[in-house]
């Protein structure tokens, strides 16, 4: 049995499901009705059969992850935590309420402390889950545990999660909801993690199934054949690229800079590897999912300085926090009540009432680019119009940042690209956004993955414009949205002005293959057919036939 789903990245694996666990609800405030010391032991126990599972844990697990896992073990027998579970109990409370309560309590102690002790106090929040979860008899909540490699299988997983996945135990990765360009996407490509997003029913996954993932076909085959397994690994093999890395460039040799999507650090040395020519876009807003509170100048300076270092000479451009809709930011709330999070509090409206945090974020960004020799750049995220791009403009010039560009991701922005141009430096084209606004498709719904489609002709009709700004005021116009990985539509997208192309380091090889078949004036032809077509079906097709 196969079913489909779209695949992210294009890679082959196979192994055993297990399925994620659904987060458990605040236990209820309900009196409770068994004795205080019945209750009482069933929290001990509970805290008792927490810790175990993380000492064992930790048995597996080397390095700065098995001390995490250790300290969590200590924290579960913590005296002056059972304590208080203890004293809420003699107060009416449930076990689970107690637990609940309990180290909600200790989080915002640690919390207040600052420093090294409030980065531990998320940790707090997944011990609680797990004691509730042993209290009720229920599976643990959150990425299963286990020493052996699997797929993982879930509705959907917080980019929190993705990022700290670990690739040596979850091999790929099924989500039944979740578009194509959702975060979880994003962060699962960068991983190089073989995924298939938007599968819908994931009823027949059940813990131990066998399944193919194929993720250039977008399918999961259940209990698949010898043969099946073969065949992929085939195809596999067939479409690796086998261009050496060097430059990007089209057939006449147009250059066309071939830049890396990272998050951190570490992720530099493979995409310096794979021939990434510089950093398109660095997220900032991933580095401080798990932070509590607005990271200082100096902790950020730190961080910035990291990447800038692995990048000497070259370009890096950093995209300014984008937090809201689903990459939610501790540090930075919104109204929880928002109807529509996607159009709302999001990308630099975020600092519409105060911008402490941008000015700060900028600050840092100066610092770190000043001591080092990469080639600086930012950029703001979700800007409508010319007048927004002269308040980041001129804000990052005044904070010390020479070059400033925006975000080309909202449909307005594209209408206006020559306003602009006129005021920004560059653009980046952000296409996952671009294309969820013009289609008016909510991109973390699996349901309406099929809109979330760079290809529609609505959307190459924005780009051009785009481009066409571009290429009147002689700025540089780049991607940075998904559909940079994709071979095919980079061609495109060349053709309609775009000067440089940005994407997660494993799709370089294949883009720079593609456009080395293609001089400007034949990737235009391509182009003004694809603009022609009334459906994105038609527009690959003009691909097809070239
Ligand atoms: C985009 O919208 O295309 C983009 C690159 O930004 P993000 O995916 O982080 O929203
Ligand atoms: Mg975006």
């Amino acid at each position: 049995m196969r079913v489909q789903g779209v695949g992210v990245g294009r890679g082959v694996v196979t192994g055993p499901v297990l399925r994620m666990p659904e987060p458990l609800p605040e236990p209820s405030d309900r009196p409770r009705s068994n004795t205080a010391a019945w209750e009482s032991s069933r929290a001990e126990a509970a805290l008792r059969e927490t810790a175990h599972d993380l000492s064992q844990h930790a048995e597996h697990t080397t390095g700065e992850a098995r001390a995490v896992l250790e300290a969590q073990a200590q924290m579960a027998q913590d005296p002056s935590l059972l304590t208080d579970v203890r004293s809420r109990i003699a107060a009416q409370k449930t076990a689970e309420r107690a637990i609940f309560e309990a180290f909600h309590t200790f989080q915002q102690m640690l919390l207040s402390m600052g420093g090294y002790m409030a980065e531990r106090a998320s940790d707090l929040g997944d011990l609680s889950q797990r004691t509730i979860a042993h209290l009720r008899g229920v599976p643990v909540p959150g990425i299963p545990d286990s020493d052996t490699p699997f797929i993982l299988v879930a509705h959907d997983l917080a980019p929190a999660d993705t990022v700290g996945l670990d690739l040596e135990r979850v091999l790929g990765l099924i989500t039944s909801g979740g578009g194509p360009t959702s975060h979880t996407a994003i962060l699962a490509r960068a991983k190089a993690l073989v995924a298939v997003v938007g599968v819908g029913d994931v009823a027949a996954l059940v813990d131990g199934t066998e399944v193919l993932l194929d993720a250039a076909e977008g399918t999961v085959t259940i209990d698949p054949s010898p043969e099946d397994v073969q065949t992929a690994r085939r195809r596999l093999g067939r479409r690796r690229s086998k261009v050496p890395v060097g430059p990007g460039t089209l057939a006449d040799d147009t250059p066309i800079p071939l830049l890396a999507n990272i998050t951190r650090a570490d992720e530099a040395p493979a995409a310096r590897e794979l021939g990434a020519e510089g950093v398109g876009l660095l997220r900032t807003e991933l580095l401080f999912l798990d932070a509590e509170r607005a990271p200082s100048i100096a902790e950020q300076v730190e961080h910035y300085q990291r990447i800038f270092e692995e990048f000497p000479g070259r370009r890096v451009i950093v995209r300014t926090l984008d937090a809201g809709a689903d990459k939610p930011l501790a540090f930075l709330p919104v109204d929880a009540a928002e109807p529509n999070p996607a159009l709302g509090m999001r990308g630099l409206r975020a600092f519409r009432g105060d911008d402490s945090i941008l000015r700060d974020q900028l600050r840092a960004l100066a610092i770190a680019a000043d001591s080092c020799r990469a080639d600086v750049r930012v950029m703001a995220p979700m800007i409508a119009d010319a007048a927004e791009t002269a308040r980041f403009v001129l804000l990052a010039r005044e904070l010390g940042l020479g070059t400033a560009g925006v975000m080309a991701e909202v449909p307005s922005a594209a209408l206006l690209a020559a306003q602009i141009l006129g005021i920004a430096d560059f653009v980046s084209i952000g296409t996952n956004d671009l294309t969820q606004y013009t289609l008016a498709a909510d991109r973390q719904l699996g349901a309406l993955a099929d809109y979330q489609d760079p290809w529609h002709p609505a959307v190459l009709r924005l780009v051009r414009m785009i481009g066409d700004a571009g290429g009147q005021s002689g700025k540089p116009v780049g991607v940075c949205g998904e559909a940079a990985a994709d071979p095919l539509l980079a061609v495109i997208l060349v053709g309609l002005g775009v000067t440089s192309l940005s994407m997660a380091p494993e799709a370089l090889a294949d883009v720079r293959t593609e456009l080395r078949q293609h001089t400007l004036e034949h990737a235009r032809l391509l182009a003004s057919r694809a603009l022609a077509a009334a459906t994105p079906a038609e527009a690959r097709l003009v691909m097809a036939e070239a």
